[in-house]
């Protein structure tokens, strides 16, 4: 099985940052990818970035590289795509805060297990979960990275990059670590080792 770790945005996407400027979401985001990664392969799985650029790679190139790599592994991947959440436009601070989960309206049964699994680890570490519908792990959202990827994909906002409470957590090793390890802990969870 091989693990295909998105993420979004790149540094020429405009916004996606806290209002402080001290997070963006694109580099952050990467620099979680990389401890995932690292994380996973330390354990004996395979698993790579689909985005090495920092620049913003469309999400239909994104999809393209998922679905190639699917289809190559004989339909041996699964896709984890990691962002941070916003409430506003990155100007302001807001309230929202926390961690969350997303699949697409069309998700398979293993999209919604893989998610479940990430949400489990999140409630045991704990982390807060944002819920949509009390007592399920993950939202439904129209996503493309989810709905037009043909292997089991879920996509992670781990919390609010216009939240100060949360940009503390999330620049501090802490945070790094508990984000690093709600996904790292998540999928070996999903491939049952
Ligand atoms: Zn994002």
């Amino acid at each position: 099985m091989k693990v295909l770790i998105d993420n979004g945005h790149g540094e020429n996407t405009p916004g996606k940052r806290s209002p402080d400027g001290r997070l963006r979401e694109w580099s952050y985001t990467r620099e979680i990818a990389n401890m995932v990664v690292s994380g996973l392969r330390k354990l004996g799985i395979d698993a790579e970035r689909i985005v090495k650029e920092d620049t913003d790679v469309p999400l239909s190139e994104r999809c393209r590289r998922a679905n190639a790599i699917y289809k190559e592994t004989g339909k041996k991947a699964i896709l984890v795509s990691i962002h941070c959440n916003a409430a506003g436009n990155g100007s302001f601070w807001m309230s929202a805060k926390g961690w969350s989960v997303f699949v697409s309206n069309n998700a398979s049964s293993n999209s919604r297990k893989l998610a479940d699994c990430l949400g489990q680890v999140a409630e045991c570490i704990p982390v807060p979960v944002r819920k949509q519908t009390p007592g399920r792990e993950y939202w439904e959202q129209n996503l493309a990275i989810c709905r037009d990827t043909n292997c089991p994909a879920v996509l992670t906002e781990n919390f609010f990059q216009d939240n100060k409470e949360d940009v503390e957590y999330l620049l501090s090793r802490e945070g790094k670590e508990d984000i690093a390890r709600i996904h790292i802990e998540g999928i070996v969870k999903y491939l049952g080792l």
